[in-house]
């Protein structure tokens, strides 16, 4: 909201959307005055209702609200900014409502990718990046053609763990999880990015977005999340982008996309800063060796990586579970399912289902297990 209020006039937000923060949503709509606003925790409405001003504003809820949003007529562009699979339906409907995308819900493309391309709803034309890394390639590669590619290389600051073996990592909070050295995010991000799920997430999003081969897409680490991520091309040209951590930057190319405009974002400057790159650890972090054979597998792999995922982030965040099971359900998980081909949506959403499911029941079997070692 700080982009779109930066931007001034220009722009006009026609709906908004949150999952179940109403106070948020209510101050939005008061200062934004939306055409339509939706809640989608439907116990939330009430109390959204109390707090807004509904007399410009059509006030709806749940999913159904959700995706009336994203298909909202006259809208030039949707932000689709959702935590998890949660975000795909949506992306199904405003992409074949032929709306523009500004795509920060990478969990929808790891599930989905595959079904969009064979749903020909896969237009990149139409969906720009918002992830940093993603909005760095998607800025390096401008006006180039995609076939003088050699690679990605996509940077990955190491998240909060960086350096630690798989013994200090077993016993590492919750709350230490949330603590990112550079970047302010939510959480479920946050701990995607401790684990580096987050970047095995990403490989299969800048496979979708760009149309590369996993061999094409190559992980750094770099801590200083001063390069968000670089082109090389065909003849050893390698193109970076760098800049201030603020995702105010991608937010805003993605909706002043082609032009650039001047930003809110402090100056910043190079000097007295060290780049240094390494490779990942991936003996003690190995989620990110998950996400490629997930990729490599493909089918319903990556939609089962993603939900699986998403229940072992949300059993250590309440503590039901250690870090280090979080790879160790994930895996399970994939061990446990045999990829079929996907031919419709509902393909996607029962592997989703059946991933959480199993997922569910790792999650028991190592509180059990923690129980009789107390
Ligand atoms: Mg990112």
């Amino acid at each position: 909201m700080a982009v779109i209020e930066h931007l001034g006039p220009e722009y006009k937000v026609l709906a908004l959307t949150a999952a179940n923060n109403y106070k948020l949503l209510a101050e939005q709509i008061n200062k934004f005055k939306p055409e339509f606003a939706a809640i989608a925790d439907e116990q939330c409405l009430d109390k959204l209702k109390d707090l807004a001003n509904s007399e410009i504003t059509e006030i709806d809820s749940g999913q159904q609200g959700i995706i009336r949003a994203a298909c909202w007529p006259d809208a030039s562009m949707v932000i689709m900014a959702q935590s998890g699979f949660s975000g795909f339906e949506s992306l199904v409907k405003a992409l074949q409502a032929g709306r523009v995308i500004a795509l920060a819900n990478k969990e929808a493309l790891v599930s989905g990718g595959e079904i969009l391309q064979k749903m020909g709803l896969l237009d990149t034309s139409r969906i720009y990046p918002i992830d940093s890394e993603h909005s760095a390639i998607w800025q390096c590669m401008a006006n180039s053609s995609c076939k003088k590619i050699k690679k990605v290389i996509l940077t990955a600051s190491g998240g909060p763990f960086f350096g630690m073996t798989m013994d200090q990592l077993r016993n590492v909070t919750p709350e230490e999880a949330l603590k990112h050295p550079n970047w302010s995010m939510g959480k479920k991000i946050s701990i995607d990015s401790a684990t580096m799920m987050n970047k095995g997430l990403e490989v299969i999003e800048a496979k979708w977005l760009f149309d590369l081969n996993l061999e094409q897409i190559e992980v750094v680490i770099h801590r200083q999340s001063i390069v968000h991520s670089m082109v090389e091309y065909i003849d050893g040209s390698i193109i970076a982008h760098l800049g201030a951590t603020d995702m105010r930057i991608p937010i805003q190319y993605a909706l002043t996309y082609p032009e650039r405009k001047e930003s809110a974002v402090s100056d910043f400057s190079l000097v007295g800063k060290n780049l240094t790159f390494s490779a990942v650890d991936t003996d003690n972090f190995p989620s990110l060796g998950l996400a490629y054979r997930a990729a490599e597998a493909g089918g319903t792999m990556t939609t089962v990586l993603n939900g699986a995922n998403e229940v072992a982030v949300d059993g250590f965040l309440k503590k039901q579970i250690k870090f280090t099971d979080i790879a160790d359900v994930v895996k399970a998980v994939l061990n446990r399912h045999k990829a079929f081909q996907i031919e419709t949506v509902n393909d996607i959403i029962k592997a989703d289902q059946w991933s959480r499911k199993e997922a569910l029941t790792v999650v028991g079997e190592l509180r059990k297990d923690e129980d009789l070692c107390r």
